[in-house]
C-alpha cells in the first residue's frame, strides 16, 4: 500500500485528560525501552492513514485514497467515531491485527483443545479477545477411546485456557479476556453453572449458559429435559428445567456468572448458516461469531449528533450528520478488514467469506441528557429504536454502495441474504453494540447504550491514577439553573445520583437519572429496543442494587426471553469484589 504523508496543516486532536493517560499507556507506539515516540496526532494518523490507503486497490472506488485520509483523521479525532482498541493499537504496524472479537473452536480431542490455547494465546497477545464453546467436549468421566482412561471433562480444560491467559500479557497493552459457553444439555452443566462461585475462580472468563428454545419451554412448563452426550449424541440423563433455571438465577444473583445467551435465537439471524452454527460470542457477548471467525467494530458518538432547536426548544438528532458518519464509518470498517493480518490463516479464510463489521453507538446517555429526555421513559426507549432503525438501514445502504464499488461478501450467493435477493451486500453484517469500556474513555462519552454510572465520581486509572469525573452535560446544566457549586459536586461525588436531593430542582433529577436510579425493566426494554435493529447483539449490564432478590433476577432472565434480545447480563451491586471485565479500566 502506497505511504500516505501527514499533511504539513493537519490540525493537533484535543484530548481530555483521561484520553491522555489511556492513550500513552496502551496505545501510542513504544521503542523497545518502553518510551512513548509517537504523539496522538501521529497515532491517529498512522491509524487513518493505514485504513485509507487500502482504498487504492479498488479500481472502482469514487475517493482518493488521501482525502479519505483526512476524512478518517477528523472523524476519529472529533471522537465522532472511533474503531475498536487493536485498530487503534495496531493499524500501520507489523503487527496489524486490527479486530477486537474472536470464536474458536474446541474440538473433542487432545490436539483440538491445544490447537485452540495455542491459537488463544496468539489472538490474547495481538490484543483480541476469543470466545469458545466447550459444548463438543465429551463429559466428566467418559470413557477415552484411545487410552480406555475417562475424560476430564470441559471444566478441567476451561482452568487451562485461564490459566494460558493469565500468563500473557496482550502485546504489553491488555490482558486477555475470554467467553465460555456450554449448551445447557451438556452433561456437565451443573458444574459449569457453580464454575465462579468462589471469588477469582477462572478470572479471565465470562461464562454464558446455551440456552435453547426447549429448555426455556420445559421451564415453562415444569418439565424435564434431556441431557445429551456431545460425542455420542445420546440421552444420558435428565434434569427438571425449572430446578436449573433456579439454580442458574442463584449463582448469578451470587456473583453476576453466569449469564445467558440464546443460541437458537443467535442462530435464527446467522446469515451464513451454510458456512456452519453459530455455538459462541465474543468475550463481551454483542458478537455471534462461527468457529474461526473475526469481526472489527467501530462505534459512533450519540452525544456529538444533538441538534439544538430554535430558543431551546424542538432539540433534536442531527440525522444528515449522523446519516455522513454511518457512510464513512463503513467505508472505514470495511477497510479495515482488508488492511488486518490475521493471526491464523483459517480465520484469514472465514474473514474473507463474510466481511462481518459491527458499527455501534457510544454516547447514548449524555444524548438522552441532552435532549432532556430520562433514560427510564418510553420515550427514550422508542427513541432508542428509532436512531438503531436509522443506523442499521444507513448502515446497510453504505455496504451495498460498496457492493458496487468492491463486490458482494463471497458468502452472499448462500446467505439469507441472497436467498432472499435483498443484496447485494459487502458485509454479512453491519451492526453490534460493543461496551466502549475504553473507547468511551477517549472520546470523553457515556459508554455504549449504558445509563450513566455516576454523575460525578472518582476513577481508578489502571494502577493508581485516580482522576474525578463529572458528566459534561450535567455541570452544564447545574450551571444554567444556577445551582452549580463546589460543596453540591462533592456530595455528588460521594453518591453519584441527586435523586434523592429534594434541594436540587425536579426537573434536574427526572432527567439526570444514573444506573443505579433505573429500575431493572428500563434497562432490558433499552437492551430490547436497541437489539431490535442490530444485526448481532448488544452489550448491557442490567445493574441492580444490592437489595436485589433472586425473583429479580428470575424475572430478568425471562423478560430477556420474552422481550427478543439475545442474552442478559446482570451484575448486583457488590455480590463481586474483583473488578469486573471491559470496564476499560483495569483490564
Ligand atoms: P474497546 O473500548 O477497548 O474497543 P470494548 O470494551 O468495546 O473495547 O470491548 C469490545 C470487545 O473487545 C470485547 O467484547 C472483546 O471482544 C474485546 N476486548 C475488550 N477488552 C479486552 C481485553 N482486555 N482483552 C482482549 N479483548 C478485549
Amino acid at each position: 500500500m502506497p505511504e500516505l504523508k501527514m499533511p504539513a496543516n493537519l490540525p493537533d486532536p484535543i484530548i481530555n485528560e483521561n484520553a491522555k493517560i489511556v492513550l500513552q499507556r496502551r496505545y501510542q507506539r513504544k521503542d523497545t525501552e518502553g518510551v512513548v515516540y509517537e504523539t496522538v496526532k501521529e497515532l491517529f494518523w498512522r491509524v487513518a492513514s493505514a485504513i485509507a490507503a487500502e482504498e487504492a486497490k479498488y479500481e472502482r472506488s469514487t475517493v482518493k485514497p488521501a482525502k479519505l485520509a483526512r476524512d478518517f483523521y477528523d472523524l476519529m479525532t472529533s471522537y465522532r467515531f472511533l474503531p475498536n482498541s487493536p485498530t487503534l493499537m495496531n493499524a500501520g504496524t507489523d503487527l496489524g491485527q486490527l479486530a477486537a472479537c474472536f470464536v474458536l473452536p474446541v474440538a473433542d480431542d487432545i490436539e483440538g483443545i491445544f490447537d485452540a490455547v495455542k491459537h488463544a494465546a496468539m489472538i490474547h497477545k495481538s490484543g483480541g479477545g476469543t470466545g469458545f464453546a466447550f459444548s463438543r467436549l465429551r463429559a466428566k468421566d467418559s470413557v477415552v477411546g484411545s487410552t480406555g482412561g475417562v475424560a476430564s471433562g470441559p471444566l478441567s480444560f476451561l482452568k487451562i485456557f485461564n490459566c494460558a491467559t493469565e500468563q500473557i500479557k496482550q502485546g504489553g497493552t491488555r490482558r486477555g479476556a475470554n467467553m465460555g459457553i456450554l449448551r445447557i444439555d451438556h452433561p456437565d452443566i451443573m458444574e459449569f453453572i457453580k464454575a465462579k462461585e468462589r471469588d477469582g475462580e477462572l478470572n479471565n472468563f465470562n461464562l454464558s449458559v446455551g440456552l435453547t428454545e426447549a429448555f426455556m419451554q420445559a421451564v415453562n412448563e415444569k418439565a424435564d429435559y434431556n441431557l445429551i452426550a456431545p460425542n455420542t449424541g445420546e440421552a444420558v440423563g435428565t434434569l427438571n428445567a425449572r430446578d436449573v433455571f433456579n439454580i442458574l438465577v442463584q449463582k448469578a444473583w451470587e456473583s453476576g456468572d453466569p449469564g445467558i445467551v440464546f443460541l437458537d435465537r443467535i442462530n435464527r439471524d446467522n446469515p451464513t448458516p451454510a458456512l456452519g452454527e453459530i455455538e459462541s460470542t465474543n468475550p463481551c457477548g454483542e458478537q455471534p461469531l462461527l468457529p474461526y471467525e473475526a469481526c472489527n467494530l467501530g462505534s459512533i458518538n450519540l452525544g456529538l449528533c444533538f441538534a439544538k432547536g430554535r430558543n431551546g426548544k424542538d432539540s433534536e438528532i442531527d440525522w444528515d450528520e449522523l446519516k455522513r458518519i454511518i457512510h464513512l464509518s463503513v467505508r472505514f470498517l470495511d477497510n479495515v478488514i482488508d488492511a488486518s493480518v490475521y493471526p491464523l490463516d483459517q480465520i484469514t479464510e472465514m474473514v474473507g467469506k463474510n466481511r462481518k463489521i459491527g458499527l455501534g453507538v457510544m454516547g447514548w446517555a449524555d444524548l438522552l441528557y441532552q435532549l432532556q429526555i430520562p433514560y427510564n421513559s418510553q420515550t427514550a426507549v422508542d427513541m432508542a429504536e428509532r436512531v438503531m432503525k436509522f443506523v442499521q438501514a444507513e448502515s446497510r445502504s453504505a455496504s451495498k454502495q460498496l457492493a458496487t464499488e468492491r463486490g458482494q461478501f463471497p458468502a452472499y450467493p448462500e446467505s439469507t441474504f441472497g436467498k432472499a435477493n435483498l443484496g447485494p451486500y459487502r458485509n454479512a453484517t453491519t451492526t453490534t453494540i460493543a461496551p466502549t469500556g475504553t473507547l468511551s474513555i477517549i472520546a470523553g462519552c457515556s459508554s455504549g447504550v449504558e445509563p450513566l454510572f455516576a454523575l460525578s465520581f472518582v476513577r481508578n486509572v489502571m494502577d493508581n491514577d485516580k482522576l474525578v469525573e463529572t458528566n459534561p452535560y450535567f455541570e452544564a446544566a447545574l450551571n444554567s439553573a444556577d445551582a452549580y457549586s463546589g460543596k453540591l459536586m462533592e456530595e455528588i461525588a460521594k453518591v453519584g445520583s441527586i435523586k434523592k436531593m429534594d434541594h436540587l430542582p425536579e426537573h434536574l433529577r427526572h432527567v439526570y437519572v444514573t444506573s443505579m436510579d433505573i429500575e431493572p425493566i428500563w434497562h432490558l426494554k433499552m437492551q430490547a429496543a436497541f437489539q431490535k435493529y442490530t444485526d448481532n447483539a448488544v452489550s448491557k449490564t442490567v445493574n441492580l442494587p444490592n437489595s436485589a432478590t433472586k425473583e429479580d433476577i428470575w424475572d430478568i432472565y425471562w423478560k430477556a426471553y420474552e422481550y427478543g434480545c439475545k442474552g442478559v447480563t446482570v451484575y448486583r451491586d457488590g455480590s463481586k469484589t474483583s473488578q469486573v471485565l471491559c470496564t476499560g479500566d483495569g483490564d
